[in-house]
């Protein structure tokens, strides 16, 4: 498997120098274009805020006396210690790459099977997902609340390790998944869980918009998930992404071989993809200077005296919005079908994977800080950070509402040693146990306070149709000088 960068640096490039071109870094607009495309779209949001008041209503909700939350919290906090404290080590103690999480799968869904859930293994044709559903005794006819858990680990030269501790993302949502499965039997509360187990948040193609391209995520009324952090922090509502939109594209040069003693028998792949490379190296200076385009040739012939019949050539190209990278994207691929021509070759071009700005809303954000104040978080940032979908890929946030949970966890960056260190010891144990808390206060919430339901869903379909009208207003932005190429207009 490609040693490729993940395309969800997790969190640890909101901070980061990385993205110093940005002056407004708690905006998710990175360039004057953008911001100027952005800013009625941006009165309207802070409008909508202004209006729905997340942070009053946060304040209130996790500030009032409720018995029966309490005694929810105070159920996952003992699932947490009891069980899944152990089981977030144990899959530590046994890191698998993206793709290959077969034990972390077989002890995930087990820990589920023994709890009379219905486990489905192998959705969306993906060999490590999977789909656990609950059904409350009172029926199935209420709310589907969804949890999303990740277990995929990094691989580095000394092998595979728990750096962005995945290994503690299920075990967390199951403290909470219990504890409210519990809550909804002795309350007579009908409605669904639901456990989502998403493979490879590490690598491409992107396996979460792979199950919501088939339908996997829809009946989920809400989604929850928490990642390890650096920092407990939220993100302003909005849309945007921690690490720029991505297109990931595969370019598959095909040839003919011959004998290189007879080299003008065939048609040399390799040196198409050669060509290529250096096509798109000189095209660096037509880009507007925010695009970031890296790519490797993982295939490139099989011997030196035969004439290369097949080269590959793994792009990942990043921009800061959607649109102008479609035109750095489009730019590409003529730039490979120029090198095929050149050299007789033909050129199959893969975009295997997709990475968009997220929505994140207020409602919950606000909710989620407020109980990490309540439930004294450590590191706790005031400012509000960025905004960012809560799944990597944004697709799955566009349509359904949902919450990433950030409370500090790690004193080492993500996708480090040190990282991981912690996420075995208090540091870690910690972060986790607080997680899954926050999770279970918001998810209690969502069920029992109709306020938080309208107030939710009002955001979402909002937020979503201002992200699509920030794209046609960068369409209009962009018109100058992206198109059809010179001469074809
Ligand atoms: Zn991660």
């Amino acid at each position: 498997m490609r040693t490729v960068i993940t395309p969800y640096l997790a969190f640890a490039l909101i901070a980061a120098p990385t993205l110093a071109f940005s002056p407004s870094h708690t905006a998710g607009q990175t360039t004057d274009t953008e911001r100027a495309a952005a800013r009625e779209i941006l009165a309207e949001i802070d409008a909508l805020q202004s209006r729905l008041d997340p942070t009053g209503m946060a304040q209130r909700l996790a500030g009032r006396m409720d018995a029966e939350r309490d005694a929810v919290v105070a159920r996952t906090t003992e699932i947490w210690e009891a069980e899944m404290r152990d089981l977030s080590d144990f899959i530590g103690r046994n890191p698998e790459i993206a793709w290959e999480e077969f034990l972390a799968v077989d002890t995930l869904t087990s820990v589920l099977r023994e709890r009379g859930w219905d486990v489905e293994v192998g959705v969306a044709g993906l060999e490590t997902a999977f789909v656990a559903t609950w059904t409350s005794p009172a029926g199935a006819d209420g709310l589907t609340l969804g949890f999303i858990g990740e277990y995929d680990a990094l691989r580095d030269a000394d092998g595979p390790f728990h750096g962005d501790q995945h290994n503690a993302q299920t075990p967390i949502v199951y403290a909470s998944a219990f504890a409210i499965a519990e809550y909804m039997e002795r309350s007579g509360t009908p409605g669904q869980l639901k456990v989502y187990g998403t493979p490879a948040e590490e690598v491409g193609p992107p396996a979460k918009v792979i199950m919501h391209d088939v339908g996997i995520f829809d009946d989920a009324d809400l989604l929850v998930r928490s990642h390890g952090v650096t920092e407990t922090s939220r993100s302003r509502a909005g849309f945007g992404s921690c690490c720029l939109n991505i297109n990931e594209v595969k370019y598959t040069f095909l040839g003919r071989p011959s004998h290189q003693m007879a080299s003008w028998f065939g048609r040399n792949a390799l040196e198409a993809a050669v060509h290529f490379y250096t096509l798109v190296d000189g095209l660096r200076s037509t880009f507007r200077p925010e695009a970031s385009i890296q790519g490797v040739i993982p295939e490139g012939g099989e011997a030196p005296n035969v004439v290369p019949q097949r080269a590959v050539v793994d792009y990942y190209i990043r921009y800061p919005d959607p649109v102008y990278l479609e035109h750095v994207t489009r730019m590409m691929d003529d730039a490979a079908r120029g090198a095929a021509l050149a050299t007789g070759t033909t050129v199959e071009i893969d975009r295997y994977g997709e990475y968009r700005d997220g929505i994140s809303l207020g409602t919950l954000q606000e909710l989620a800080f407020a109980y990490a104040g309540e439930l004294d978080a450590p590191r706790i940032n005031p400012e509000p950070t960025r905004p960012s979908g809560y799944e990597e890929t944004g697709a799955v946030t566009k349509d359904i509402p949902g919450i990433g949970i950030s409370v500090f966890s790690s004193r080492g960056a993500n996708h480090t040693r040190g990282m991981l260190d912690d996420t075995f010891n208090e540091v870690g144990h910690t972060g986790f146990r607080i997680s899954a808390e926050i999770m279970s206060s918001i998810v209690y919430d969502f069920m029992t306070r109709p306020e938080l339901r309208n107030a939710v869903a009002e955001e979402q379909v909002t937020l979503s149709g201002l992200l699509d009208e920030y794209h046609e207003a960068l369409r209009e932005a962009y018109a100058a000088e992206v198109g059809a190429p010179i001469g074809q207009r």
